[in-house]
């Protein structure tokens, strides 16, 4: 191991005398960063191997070369099994490339003392790097021969001599004679650990004598297993890398969706990995639809599409969104998040404009030439003003604002293409919105969007609009608020959301069964918050009012928790969260919380929204202060957080029985790959 590490870190060395150009400090030049990930270059090992591809998903390549110092690198190659990647015949591979080094005002950008990049804002490099350093990149490449490639990149410094290092990566091979999957149709329970699923099912089900009286729709898919859920830093994962590693086979870095890690401080012009939208867009002219009740430039449903290292940049995200649907497939469009559709003409932070736009320049996007030529994508603006609803509309988009103009849109047609935008940020989750439909509408109407369709409803109206292209489609339905719930650990609106979010999951297979050639999964991003189903309340619900402290002296165990009864309401909720010995909830990486065990009156305040409500406590550190009984955590903060625990996945229809056993959320990509390409038996 130890004589692997120094051989490769020798290499400069080695290639440098074979040349005959010695450098004075021939261990000084190397290549900090090779791109895709190895641990062949990591490492010295050749495996695991880190990065995996389809045969033909393109992929960018990327080093980053830190030269001897007084030198600059001129010129760059890449190899891949010896070859240079480059094609005399193809004018494209010159444009596809670039080093980027840093230009900003040397006062700025590199220390005087150290003579190492600052990473000030303004400049091109992130902090810390030798000042000459270059990061060389050559865009959308891509290998269909499947096997372990090697992958090997040249710099030239502008000496002569060379700095070199390998990597390697993989091309994941497709066996074909199945039956294909035309669509897909992927489920994302954000943040849906097995606890929660349990929850849900208790909670709509109910237990008599130990067995569950019916099942939730994705307790009814026949296959499944368990997922690790790690991105490429951490065992935990954010749903940024949660999300684009089911759908792009690779890891990414937590924040980052589309995207491998780099160097360079422009959150736009990372390393791009294809999503399985662009891939089988560009194979099969499949359609993309992405439907969720989060702000659509959440994290989650904008690593279907968008390719940024930084999962904030709210407006360039949702600009991408339109201005890439020709490489996506993008049709359809449902969830929160209007307030980065609506122009900000004096691109203002404060006061927060009347309109709900939170539209800035500092997180728009405008791509480098090399993004633009090898992938086809649109450069971007930095334009704030833009009016993003009536640019979806002018390509084609129907547009609905909330329930009653979405069900309008289907009034004797189906839209080809469909927008839907029901709130500022974040919809409401479904225990306020039910509310609101029973009658109750004081917390959507604080929100300020009293009608604001269930995710139930969205799928029904994106899968319509989805099934009229003949090529198939992929969709993501994300329910966003479990994870958001768990994190602010109010367990009420939690357990509604994943019973929102399953009656969506019985909406995609009555159509799977209706459309066979459609595989089904329902899956998580990660686990949040270590909930546990602790037991239920030894107490009545009036008992449970009249001592909103009474903590753990309820907390009824074992034999002492029985089987919580909820009556469930002719729309699919309970009637009341408030029964006589009602479910109870633990968390195992838990911030501090006052804990009542009764429904909070007003959700806790997303700081997402422009205009949050008043009556909204601060966090859970402060909800039911004094009132309730303090519960003191283990992380650090006001929330929860995710954990690294394995979670379930479920699948149903075409291409299901390839998920099995335990694998890993890159995995997912290979199956679904699997299932849309090459088919299954
Ligand atoms: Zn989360």
């Amino acid at each position: 191991m130890q004589s692997v590490t120094l051989a490769r870190h020798c290499l400069t060395a080695l290639v440098a005398v074979a040349l005959g150009t010695a450098a004075t400090d021939v261990m000084a030049a190397r290549v900090s960063r090779l791109t895709p990930p190895s641990e062949l270059f990591a490492s010295g090992e050749a495996e695991p191997v880190i990065a995996r591809f389809l045969p033909g998903q393109r992929f960018d390549l990327q080093a980053t070369v830190q030269p001897d110092a007084g030198l600059a690198i001129t010129n760059f190659a890449f190899y891949v099994d010896g070859s240079a990647v480059t094609n005399p015949a193809n004018a494209d591979t010159v444009a596809r490339t670039s080093i980027v080094t840093e230009t900003g005002p040397a006062a700025d950008c590199i220390d005087a003392a150290t003579g190492k990049t600052t990473g000030a804002s303004g400049c091109r490099l992130a902090g810390g790097l030798p000042g000459n350093t270059a990061v060389v990149s050559l865009r959308a490449f891509s290998q269909f021969r499947a096997g372990v490639h090697e992958l090997k990149v040249v710099a030239k410094q502008s000496n002569g001599t060379l700095v070199t290092a390998l990597g390697n990566f993989e091309v994941v091979g497709v066996d074909h004679g199945g039956q294909t999957a035309k669509n897909i149709i992927i489920l994302l329970g954000d943040g849906m650990g097995a606890a929660h699923r349990t929850a849900g099912r208790i909670m709509a089900k109910g237990y008599a004598q130990g067995k569950a009286k019916g099942r939730l729709a994705m307790d009814t898919f026949p296959y499944g297993g368990m997922v690790m859920t790690a991105s490429l830093n951490s065992i935990v994962t954010d749903s940024a890398p949660g999300m684009q590693n089911y759908v792009s086979g690779n890891k990414a870095n937590n924040n980052q969706e589309g995207v491998f890690p780099d160097d360079t401080l422009d959150a736009f012009d990372n390393p791009r990995v294809e999503y399985l939208s662009e891939y089988l867009h560009m194979l099969q002219g499949k359609s993309l639809g992405v439907v969720t009740t989060a702000d659509v430039f959440d994290a989650t449903p904008a690593a279907n599409a968008v390719h940024t290292s930084a999962r904030g940049n709210g407006t360039g995200i949702v600009d991408q969104f339109l201005d890439d649907r020709d490489r996506t497939g993008l049709t359809v469009l449902m969830g929160g998040g209007r307030k980065w559709f609506l122009p900000n003409a004096s691109n203002s932070v404060s006061p927060q404009p009347a309109n709900g736009s939170q539209r800035r320049s500092a997180n728009d996007y405008v791509l480098p030439d090399d993004v633009v030529n090898g992938w086809d994508a649109a450069r971007g603006e930095l334009d704030p003003e833009r009016d993003l609803i009536g640019d979806f509309q002018a390509a084609g988009f129907a547009y609905a604002p909330d329930k009653t103009a979405l069900d309008a849109a289907f009034v004797g047609r189906v839209p080809s293409k469909l927008l839907g935008l029901f709130a500022y940020s974040n919809m409401n989750v479904s225990y306020d919105k039910i509310n609101a439909r029973r009658g109750d509408s004081t917390v959507v109407d604080a929100f300020g969007f009293p009608d604001q369709p269930m995710l139930d409803e969205m799928t029904d109206k994106a899968l319509q609009v989805l099934s009229k292209n003949p090529n198939g489609f992929v969709a993501m339905i994300e329910g966003a608020s479990i994870d958001k719930q768990a994190h602010l650990m109010d367990s009420d609106r939690w357990v509604l959301e994943v019973l929102e979010f399953d009656r969506a999951v019985a909406v995609a297979k009555s159509f799977a069964e209706r459309h066979p050639d459609t595989l089904v999964i329902v899956t998580a991003d990660h686990e949040c918050s270590g909930a546990a189903i602790i037991g239920a309340s030894t107490a009545t619900a009036a008992e449970l009012e009249a001592t909103p402290n009474a903590g753990k002296t309820v907390v009824g165990t074992y034999d002492a928790a029985g089987f919580p009864k909820y009556t469930i309401g002719d729309d699919g909720y309970p009637s009341t969260l408030q029964i006589d010995h009602k479910l109870l909830i633990g968390y195992g990486a838990n911030a501090d919380r006052w804990e009542t065990w009764m429904p909070n009156a007003f959700p806790t305040k997303d700081t997402q929204q422009p205009f949050p409500p008043a009556e909204s406590p601060a966090d859970p550190t402060v909800r039911n202060e004094d009132v309730g009984y303090l519960v003191t955590g283990q992380v650090p903060g006001d929330q929860a957080v995710h954990t690294a625990t394995d979670i379930p996945l479920s699948a149903f229809g075409r291409g299901a029985s390839l998920f099995h056993g335990v694998f890993d959320n890159t995995d997912v990509f290979f199956m679904l790959g699997q299932a849309a390409v090459g088919g299954s038996h």
